[in-house]
C-alpha cells in the first residue's frame, strides 16, 4: 500500500567545522529506527574544505553507504549566495560544488538545498545540467513557473522546522486525511538544534512515530523524487505567482509567527504535550503542506479569536505558561535561531571579527551577514586562529 505521509527528514549545515562526534550521535539514533536523513553539505567554509576535517568526511561516507543522502547545501554557504549571485555565477558555484562533492563521495549530489532557503526559480533552468533532480527550500516559498513540468527538477520544499511544528501530532493528522496523493513532508533541522536532553528526547518521539505509524514513511529526497515524481508534483500545482503570495503572507501573519515561536521555546523546555498550541498549529500547518489558503485563513482567523481576543479572560489564561516559560528561557538561555547566532553563541567577538574583515576584502557587500556553521568550539577557535595567521601575511 502507498504511504499517505513521506517524511523527508534533512539535517542542514553538514561542513567542515561540524562536530564529527555530535553527528556521529544523531546518525545513530537515526540508524537506530531505521529512518534516512538528507544532509546538506556545504563543501567549502570560507575557504576550508570538507575534507580537511577527516573524521567528518569519513563518516558521511559510511552515512551515505547506509542509505541517507548527501545533498549540496551552496557551496560556501555565502549569506543568500543563490539568490544574489547572478546566474552564471551560480551555474560556477554549482559545478565546482558538485566537483568536489563527485572528489569525495564518488557521484553528484542529486538534490539542492538552497542556503539560508534562497533561490530563484531561474535556477530551475540550469540545475538539471549539473546533475541536480530535487530541491528544498523553505518560506518564504517561491511561486514556480507554468513550464516547471518541462524543467525535469522537483521541488520538495520545508513548510517548517523540527522544533517549530508539532510533528509528533501533525503527521498523524495527515495520514488520516483523505489526500489523492501522498503528501511530503520536510522536516528540517539543523545538529545544533538538538542540544539538550529534551530535543533528544523529541527527536526520539518523532523517529519513533515516523517508524511505527501505518501510511507514514520516511525516505530521502532522492527516493522520493524517484518513487513518487507524480504526487511531488501534484503538491506543487498551486504555486503560481498570486496563491504563492497569498501563502506567504499567511504564513508570516503575526498571529501564525507568535504561535510557531512559542511552540519553539515550549519544546525547547519540556516534552510535556500542549494540546491548544498544538492542536492549533497542527491544523495550520496541515492546511500549508496542502496549499490549503482557505484553510490557512481560517485557522488564523477563526481559532486565533480564542486565543488572542482581549474580551474572552481564557485568551489570557492560555498564554500564561507558555510565555511564563518562554519568558524565563529569554533570560537565562537565548537559544539560537540562526545560523548568526549559533556563530556568535560560541565564539568570541574577536574570531568573528577576523571573520568579518577577512570577508569585506574580498567582497563590497560590507553588510552582509557572515556565515559560519560549526559547533565545534575547537575546530572555529583553530580555524580562526590560521585564519588571522594567513591575513597578517597576506597583509
Ligand atoms: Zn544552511
Amino acid at each position: 500500500m502507498n504511504p499517505r505521509v513521506l517524511v523527508l527528514f534533512r539535517n542542514d549545515d553538514l561542513c567542515a567545522w561540524s562536530d564529527p562526534k555530535h553527528e556521529e550521535r544523531l546518525l545513530r539514533l537515526f540508524d537506530d529506527y531505521g529512518v534516512p536523513v538528507t544532509m546538506g553539505v556545504v563543501p567549502k567554509v570560507r575557504g576550508w574544505k570538507l575534507d580537511e576535517n577527516k573524521a567528518l568526511l569519513n563518516l558521511l561516507e559510511k552515512a551515505k553507504a547506509n542509505g541517507h543522502e548527501l545533498a549540496l547545501h551552496g557551496l560556501e554557504h555565502d549569506h543568500h549566495e543563490f539568490e544574489r549571485l547572478p546566474l552564471n555565477e551560480a551555474a560556477k558555484r554549482l559545478t565546482e560544488g558538485q566537483n568536489l562533492m563527485k572528489s569525495w563521495f564518488g557521484e553528484h549530489a542529486k538534490t539542492f538545498i538552497p542556503p539560508d532557503n534562497a533561490w530563484v526559480a531561474e535556477l530551475l533552468r540550469i540545475l538539471p545540467d549539473v546533475g541536480i533532480l530535487t530541491v528544498s527550500s523553505g518560506p518564504p516559498l517561491l511561486p514556480l513557473p507554468e513550464d516547471f513540468r518541462a524543467t525535469n527538477c522537483f521541488a520538495v520544499d520545508a513548510v517548517t522546522r523540527f522544533l517549530f511544528a508539532p510533528f509528533v501530532k501533525l503527521l498523524p493528522k495527515l495520514a488520516q486525511m483523505p489526500l489523492p496523493h501522498p503528501v511530503p513532508v520536510v522536516v528540517y533541522f539543523h545538529s545544533w538544534e538538538v542540544k539538550r536532553s529534551v530535543h533528544w528526547q523529541r527527536m526520539e518521539k518523532l523517529l519513533r512515530l515516523v517508524k511505527e505509524t501505518e501510511g507514514i514513511e520516511a525516505m530521502t529526497f532522492r527516493n522520493a523524487a524517484e518513487r513518487y515524481p507524480e504526487a511531488i508534483k501534484y503538491w506543487l500545482r498551486w504555486r503560481d505567482e498570486v496563491t504563492t503570495q497569498q501563502w506567504n503572507e499567511l504564513f508570516h501573519d503575526r498571529r501564525f509567527h507568535r504561535i510557531r515561536m512559542l511552540h519553539r521555546y515550549w519544546r525547547d523546555l519540556t516534552d510535556k504535550s500542549v494540546d491548544w498550541l498544538e492542536d492549533w498549529l497542527a491544523d495550520a500547518y496541515c492546511a500549508a503542506l496542502t496549499g490549503d489558503i482557505e484553510g490557512m485563513e481560517r485557522t488564523l482567523n477563526e481559532r486565533s479569536r480564542l486565543l488572542f481576543d482581549g474580551c474572552n479572560p481564557l485568551g489570557i489564561v492560555r498564554w500564561l505558561p507558555i510565555l511564563a516559560n518562554a519568558a524565563v528561557r529569554k533570560l537565562n538561555h537565548r537559544p539560537p535561531t540562526k545560523m548568526e547566532d549559533a556563530f556568535q553563541t560560541i565564539t568570541s567577538p574577536i574570531v568573528a571579527d577576523i571573520a568579518v574583515n577577512s570577508q569585506s576584502r574580498i567582497t563590497p557587500h560590507a553588510s552582509r551577514s557572515i556565515v559560519y556553521l560549526s559547533f565545534d568550539r575547537n575546530i572555529i577557535a583553530e580555524h580562526a586562529a590560521m585564519s588571522s595567521k594567513a591575513l597578517a601575511k597576506r597583509g
